[in-house]
């Protein structure tokens, strides 16, 4: 078959998406690649189509590196249901499992065969790769998820070092390495750590341009939150990341208090618990995810409406990697973050506390930095997100910036007199203070520690009264930005003077600041007033007719029963737009049903029928009520 009969039989796809064509093309004459595309881009079919060309054309197995061993099971049941011949060998198989699938791989018979890097390292693993490449059914290597090999990558995976084996041992057989993260460090670190300097490297863009950026200031964050998905995805699929396992606890209980759907997830958890749980947001429709970073990674949900930072992450990659879960599926879908000081403060922490070298420590402070200046901006987030990537763009449209542009106040003057109360308060008492106590001097608050000290008489005392404490804290957050103020973890948090603080005492570096953020209720009215916006935020879902929705929700009921069945995500059986594609068109014939975008040759045979019927059922009880 030609790829393009691969991509329309098996996976019922009409066009192959951005570079896919380029890629697929590549591989399957037997190059190397290396495939940077944004999550949701559509890379597993970059390396499934070719595994399933070569092993058509006699090449043999390709075998799939992933970290994600809690996934495989419905990695290799998406590619069954598609009538692909797959499999995995990992720790959850019994003994018999085990040698089972051995000796299918040693015949070549798969196709596609999953293995963490752990697996694929060992000597026995290694000896089996040896036998199929001297039967010349060893096809083909693709090492997902491939930033775990870096330490710049925020998965970092110690295992994935020990993949330069597979270049040296069978340096004949092709390998494509795939990953969502793509700034220069971690791009040079893999292509060194897997020495693929010899691969082509293709870069898709990164923007994702149905995902609307929102980064709000916290006040009172879980207040925050829960308007935020009151307000917009009420029975929505979402996730929420928190910094702390004791956040995750609190917040999705604060959610379940308050009727959402949700579920905690994080390290801490059994293991039983942490599956069960991302197996029900998987398989169930409208749970909200509330995790630490540790979720996430290689979750394939298509329709995750939203996702929300409570907790600042550490970089962009970190940040970019997190929201790009949401909407997959290409429809209308948010990314929310709400940040404030102490998340500024606290990362600074982490990063200065770590046993780390100092070269190392400046990169990480560096890439903070870069974060903080996109929660700050009062232009584009898209256009910074993707220069950040290196990417040139005009303003989005569907930011919050561009959706309402900030009012700004020149802060300029303002950064001088904190600057210098830091300045004066360190050379009074010969240490310096933290945010809070600057802050009450500059606004002339009388307090027990500025009595003690005597800060009162010093001559920026007051000085800052017209402002708020929340625009005091805004300024900061503006410094620590630009590096031009910094925290001293080794000393209570307190602040201090940089290189950069000068430019700034001297006026020299202009600071425009937002002036505060409209509550969810006037963003909300505001937004309806941009054109397209209001569009482009609506789901299909809501474009059907009334008949067309009673299919949709017959439709969810069968796929929900098979889905269960098949002890697979829904998702897995028919994606949500495939769907409503059916309910839309309400197709009578196996013909009209083929030509549905998802439903391949293998997925018709298996469940064109009953669809029909339940599209009948429909039409018949809508003729006689
Ligand atoms: P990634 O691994 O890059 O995050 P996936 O491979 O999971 O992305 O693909 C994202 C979604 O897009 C999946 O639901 C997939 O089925 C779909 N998809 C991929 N390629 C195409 C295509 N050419 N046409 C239609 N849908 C596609
Ligand atoms: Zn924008």
């Amino acid at each position: 078959m030609s790829i393009h009969a691969i991509l329309q039989t098996v996976f019922g796809y009409q066009a192959f998406r951005g570079p896919q064509l380029d890629i697929i093309q590549h591989v399957v004459s037997g190059g190397d690649a290396l495939v940077l595309m944004p999550t949701g881009g559509g890379k597993s079919l970059c390396y499934q189509i070719p595994a399933i060309a070569r092993q058509q054309a006699g090449q043999g197995i390709t075998v799939v590196i992933s970290p994600l061993i809690a996934l495989m099971h419905d990695q290799v049941g998406a590619l069954h249901e598609a009538g692909v011949s797959a499999a995995f060998l990992n720790s959850t198989l019994s003994m018999q499992e085990t040698s089972q699938t051995e000796r299918r791989m040693l015949q070549g018979e798969i196709t596609l065969l999953y293995a963490a890097p752990e697996r694929v390292t060992t000597p026995r693993f290694l000896e089996q790769l040896d036998i199929l490449q001297s039967r010349g059914l060893l096809s083909l290597f693709a090492i997902d998820e491939a930033h775990c090999v870096s330490q710049w990558g925020h998965d970092f995976r110690p295992e994935y070092r020990a993949l330069t084996v597979l270049h040296e041992r069978f340096g004949q057989v092709p390998r494509i390495a795939l990953t969502a993260t793509a700034d220069a460090l971690t791009r040079a670190d893999i292509i060194e750590r897997l020495q693929l300097q010899e691969a082509r490297l293709f870069i898709s863009s990164f923007d994702r341009p149905n995902i609307r950026y929102t980064i709000v200031e916290k006040r009172e964050a879980s207040q925050q939150l829960l308007r935020f998905i009151r307000d917009e995805h009420m029975g929505d699929a979402g996730v929420v990341y928190c910094q702390s396992r004791k956040k995750v606890e609190e917040t999705a209980e604060l959610l379940c208090d308050n009727g959402i759907a949700a579920l905690p997830y994080h390290a801490g958890l059994d293991s039983r618990v942490r599956q069960a749980n991302q197996d029900q947001f998987l398989r169930s429709e409208g749970i909200v995810m509330v995790a630490t970073i540790a979720f996430g990674m290689g979750i394939d949900k298509p329709d995750v409406r939203f996702v929300a930072h409570l907790d600042m992450p550490k970089n962009i990659e970190g940040y970019y990697q997190e929201t790009g879960r949401a909407g997959r599926d290409g429809e209308a879908a948010d990314a929310w973050m709400c940040y404030g000081l102490q998340d500024v403060v606290n990362q600074r922490r982490m990063i200065d506390e770590s046993p780390a070298e100092e070269a190392f420590k400046q990169g990480l402070r560096g890439k903070l930095e870069a974060l903080l200046g996109l929660a700050e901006a009062t232009d584009c987030r898209r256009v910074r997100l993707l220069s950040y990537f290196g990417e040139a763009s005009q303003p989005c449209g569907n930011c919050d910036n561009c959706l309402q542009t900030p009012d700004v106040w020149d802060a300029t003057d303002a950064a001088r007199k904190l600057l210098s109360t830091i300045y004066r308060v360190q050379a009074m008492s010969g240490f310096g203070f933290g945010a809070g106590h600057i802050i009450d001097i500059l606004r002339g608050k009388v307090t027990d520690k500025v009595t003690q000290r005597g800060h009162g008489s010093l001559s920026t005392f007051g000085i800052g009264a017209d402002l708020s404490e929340a625009q005091w804290r805004a300024v900061l957050r503006q410094l620590l930005a630009i590096d031009a103020v910094a925290v001293d973890a080794q000393a209570f948090n307190t602040l201090a003077l940089t290189e950069a603080s000068r430019a700034v005492l001297k006026g020299a570096v202009p600071l425009r600041l937002r002036v505060s953020q409209l509550s969810a209720a006037q963003r909300k009215s505001r937004r309806s007033a941009v054109p397209g916006a209001a569009a482009a935020k609506k789901s299909v879902h809501l474009a059907l007719d009334m008949p067309a929705q009673a299919r949709l929700a017959a439709l969810k009921a069968w796929r929900f029963e098979v889905a269960r069945e098949h002890n697979l995500p829904a998702f897995v059986i028919f994606h949500d737009a495939t769907l409503s594609a059916i309910a839309e068109s309400a197709p009578q014939s196996l013909d009209a049903l083929q030509g549905i975008s998802g439903i391949g040759s293998r997925k018709l045979q298996a469940y064109g029928e009953a669809v029909l019927a339940v599209v009948s059922d429909c039409l018949a009880s809508a003729d006689n009520p």
